[in-house]
């Protein structure tokens, strides 16, 4: 897959603008405060440039030219989780997500940091993210370092220590690489069962195809189970919202252009992501793209045919037969459902509707788990600290499992459960709908779908902990 990166076309003369992308969104806030108590870098640290304001204000300031991008302002601007928590508690519409990508776009231009920090950033966006088959190669490797003993080696002889700070820990929160046919791709179609509702096309993912393929099944099982046609883009790639989020601007541009193009040649109804930050990202394409007269237009209307896969299910009561899964929940709002796409009440519809299923609320269950993309990785002290408190309030509620949607949100949380020395196990949404199918089939005479689209982790009882 070959990616051309050009340049994003010139902000109109006079427009408040960073790395050439429009902030003009900084004059609609009115200082009124309200986000302040929303914003978990400022419930942690109290200091009005760690709140979103704050942010603003700093932003404001550096495009208007009257501050330069020090260190200091580097690190307020840095430690902002990019969670979006702010925008949805503000009177004033204050377009907060696309400031601070912004600013931190501006931030790589001006302030990239030594040869480490540059190498990490290279290997993971220039390299990894934008190829499809680097990914599975290097997910390749890391199975066979995890499967050799090399990893426990590496850990137990305190190896992982001397690693530079980001690879330490980055090593600490790998992933278990599932087997090579959880990686394998999905088939390019699966075919709906029983009357016909939709034609979609699905977003496998980067990280999370590598990751958590399993997730991937269970959504094209559970979508064909709710009368769609799944078709799965051969060409598809990373969406390049990881990129957007960590200011690798040009990249990002080059990514989403790419989407547009291979799910354009899919003519599904509705492009369907399991991921919430890759469908948040996706929905901002008109956005991303929109000074860009050669694909402003595609890319607003593919922008409105992307839909989370929990918004699309709970459209319409979920298709019978739903089997019990005896099991008390909790739900943890990915950040990128909850405030990137103002998803609330639609996975806790589905989740009612699963026999056998209780589900406890979680208290500040849209509070962010210090995943954030890459966040645990560049900020790991304060992804620490969120982490704790999410984990705190997660084992208050006594559940069995946490359910979620977001692979960085999975990962987190099962690394934080675990530290923590409890059994609660991590699901994604889609996997306890896909076991209330099992179930049903388990108890009548159907039995369960096999072969390429057979269950894998999931209906060996969630084992995705
Ligand atoms: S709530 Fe909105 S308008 Fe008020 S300070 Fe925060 S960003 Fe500004
Ligand atoms: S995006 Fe999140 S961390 Fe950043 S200012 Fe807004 S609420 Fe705070």
């Amino acid at each position: 897959m070959a990616h051309t990166v050009q340049a994003q076309p010139p902000v109109a003369a006079g427009r408040l603008a960073l790395h050439g992308l429009s902030v003009e969104g900084v004059n609609q806030c009115v200082h009124c405060g309200l986000c302040l108590a929303s914003c978990p870098t400022f419930a942690e640290l109290g200091t009005e440039m760690d709140s979103p304001r704050g942010r603003i204000f700093l932003i404001k300031a550096l495009a208007e030219g009257r501050i330069a991008l020090g260190a200091s302002t580097a690190g307020h601007l840095e430690l902002c989780l990019d969670c979006r928590a702010c925008e949805t508690v503000c009177p004033a519409g204050v377009p907060y997500g696309r400031l601070i990508e912004a600013a931190k776009a501006e931030i790589e231009r001006q302030r990239p940091g030594g040869v480490l920090r540059r190498a990490f950033r290279w290997l993971n966006f220039g390299l990894l993210l934008t190829s499809p088959w680097r990914l599975r190669l290097a997910a390749t490797v890391l199975r066979a370092y995890q499967t050799s003993g090399l990893g426990w080696l590496v850990r137990r002889g305190g190896l992982a220590r001397l690693l530079p700070g980001t690879l330490a820990a980055g090593e600490a929160l790998l992933p278990p690489l599932p087997p090579a046919r959880e990686r394998a791709a999905l088939p390019p179609r699966i075919p709906a069962e029983g009357a016909r509702r939709a034609r979609v096309a699905m977003l496998t993912g980067c990280i999370q195809s590598v990751v958590f393929g399993a997730h991937n099944r269970a959504t094209a099982r559970v979508l064909a189970r709710n009368g769609c046609d799944v078709v799965v883009p051969e060409a598809q790639g990373c969406c390049g919202a990881l990129n957007a989020h960590g200011g690798d601007h040009a990249r990002a541009l080059a990514l989403a252009r790419h989407t547009i193009e291979v799910f354009e040649a899919a003519a599904a109804d509705a492009v369907v992501v399991n991921t919430s930050g890759c469908g948040a990202h996706m929905k901002g394409y008109g956005h991303l793209l929109a000074d860009d007269p050669a694909w402003a237009e595609r890319a607003r209307r593919f922008a409105a045919s992307v839909v989370d896969v929990a918004e699309f299910l709970a459209q319409e009561p979920l298709r019978g037969p739903l089997g019990p899964v005896p099991m008390t929940v909790t739900y943890h709002d990915p950040c990128h459902v909850v405030h990137g796409q103002k998803i609330r009440s639609e996975p806790r519809r589905l989740l009612a509707q699963i026999p056998g299923l209780s589900v406890v609320e979680l208290v500040e269950s849209d509070w962010c788990c210090g995943s954030a993309g890459i966040y645990n990785l560049t900020q790991p002290a304060m992804a620490t600290r969120l982490l704790r408190r999410k984990i705190g309030h997660v084992v208050a509620t006594g559940a069995e499992a946490v359910v979620t949607a977001n692979p960085g949100c999975i990962l987190q949380i099962r690394a934080g459960l675990a530290a923590h020395g409890a059994t609660t196990r991590v699901l994604h949404i889609v996997e306890l709908l896909d076991q209330a199918y099992g179930s049903a089939s388990r108890g009548g005479a159907s039995g369960e779908a096999s072969g390429e689209m057979g269950r894998g982790s999931a209906s060996r009882g969630g084992a995705s902990t």
